[in-house]
């Protein structure tokens, strides 16, 4: 992925790849394409990481303490954002 600058979800899609939801309590996480973005309610490919991320509530734990960053998999992204 370069040096391409990724700051909101839409970010991710127009360079390509998907975003990822990681839980930071419990691990579990969850592939966020397009798609499924735009299936959710209060949620806007336009958000930046740090508000996506406010509004996760992690399914298998109920902790809000989400991560949320470019790729396709837990740990793809090594980048800054
Ligand atoms: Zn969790």
């Amino acid at each position: 992925m370069g040096n391409k600058r990724f700051e909101t979800l839409f970010d991710c899609f127009r360079h390509g790849t998907d975003a990822v939801v990681e839980c930071q309590a419990c691990g579990h996480w969850i592939p966020l394409t397009m798609v499924t973005l735009l299936k959710m309610d209060g949620i806007e490919p336009s958000f930046p990481f740090w508000r996506a991320e406010r509004r996760f509530r992690c399914s298998k734990c109920g902790q809000k303490r989400s991560r949320v960053y470019p790729g396709t998999r837990p740990h793809e992204w090594k980048g800054n954002r």
